[in-house]
């Protein structure tokens, strides 16, 4: 199991917890629960190793938020931190982060719990250059997406209260009998129309969503672009989708393609490179030249060169093994073909030969 190794990381680094709580949360020491909450929520998702997986500095600060969250949402922690500061809470023992999580995700939202209906997917376009792409990286990103309203933990209600249905008196549905003729009465049931329903009304809606439990929100990922990746691939970050108190929220699909720009003269066949490359007619000729090409590292550079006396025709192709594109997840490079194109002399010059 991939968690066991995680885990003992895991418990290993609980105990040298550093840096201030607040900060690790990026919440002022005046912040309220709700703040606290909320920034939990988003960092937790940011960092969550299912989402940043190998990358250790992810799985790190996943334990740092959990920490800080555990301490700073507990109002007799949060009061012994603040006057004692880590003092304080000598001797506490750290819950596992990973329960921290799912705790707090377990409340009838987020992506986390399972059973309900799925909803919709949603889906983000993103351009990623040939270089990004040679190297490999993390970028981050912000998606604005459905979320839980954090105000009411979306209930819709402001004091947290349901009352049931004036109108169905809970029932969702209403009754109506008519009588079409002298002893013939049709039923009519339809749902009712005050509670939608659902049997319950809400006195006070929430001020933030007034009533509709969600609000729109930003979200920050990160999306891994191994090296080599494909021209174009969707990277899936799953439960990331709209989220509703109504369903298990679908997936966010990035779909990601190869930008056109930003190709730095290379053009690119699975995981081998073409470029072009002028040579004046004069190289080409009588040779005896060297070139640097800039490697899609954008760091460094390939040697292009003839000795003298070897002529290069228009057209030819030289093939430079392990300089193409990497294999993903494999190792090694394809190939890089150069087709020298050389520049004809100016027309004036036909006279003097
Ligand atoms: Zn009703
Ligand atoms: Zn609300």
């Amino acid at each position: 199991m991939i968690w066991q190794w995680w885990l003992s990381l895991l418990y290993a680094l609980a105990v040298v917890v550093a840096g201030d709580l607040y900060e690790v949360l990026g919440v002022s020491k005046r912040a309220t629960d709700r703040e606290i909450k909320k920034a939990y929520r988003a960092l937790s998702r940011q960092y969550h190793p299912d989402k940043n997986p190998g990358n250790e500095d992810a799985h790190n600060k996943f334990i740092e938020i959990g920490n800080a969250y555990e301490v700073l949402s507990d109002k007799e922690q949060r009061a012994k931190y603040d006057r004692y500061g880590e003092a304080g809470l000598k001797g506490q023992h750290h819950q596992d982060p990973m329960d921290i999580f799912s705790h707090f995700f377990s409340g009838g939202f987020g992506g986390f719990n399972r059973g309900r209906q799925r909803g919709p997917d949603a889906t983000t376009e993103m351009y990623v250059s040939l270089s990004d792409i040679y190297k490999g990286r993390v970028i981050e990103i912000n998606v604005d997406l459905q979320g839980i309203c954090d105000e009411c933990d979306g209930s819709g209600s402001a004091d947290g209260k349901t009352d049931t249905c004036p109108k169905c008196r809970g029932q969702g549905s209403i009754l109506t009998e008519h009588q079409i003729a002298p002893g013939i009465v049709q039923r009519v049931q339809y749902p009712c129309d005050k509670c939608n329903g659902k049997g319950s009304v809400i006195a006070h809606p929430c001020k933030q969503c007034k009533g509709s439990r969600v609000m729109r929100e930003r979200r920050p990922y990160n999306v891994f672009i191994d090296a080599g990746a494909p021209r174009s691939w969707n990277y899936v970050l799953e439960g990331e989708a709209d989220q509703s108190p109504d369903w298990q929220a679908g997936d966010l699909i990035v779909h990601l393609t190869q930008s056109p720009k930003d190709h730095y003269g290379y053009r690119r066949r699975g995981a081998n490179l073409f470029r072009k490359e002028m040579l004046s007619s004069k190289q080409a000729q009588n040779g005896g030249w060297q070139r640097e090409i800039t490697r899609l590292d954008l760091d460094s550079t390939i040697t292009l060169s003839r000795k003298k006396g070897v002529s290069v025709q228009n057209g030819e192709i030289e093939v430079i093994e392990d300089e193409g594109m990497p294999i993903q997840n494999g190792s090694g490079h394809g190939k890089l073909y150069i087709e020298y194109v050389v520049i004809p002399q100016h027309s004036g010059s036909h006279d003097e030969l």
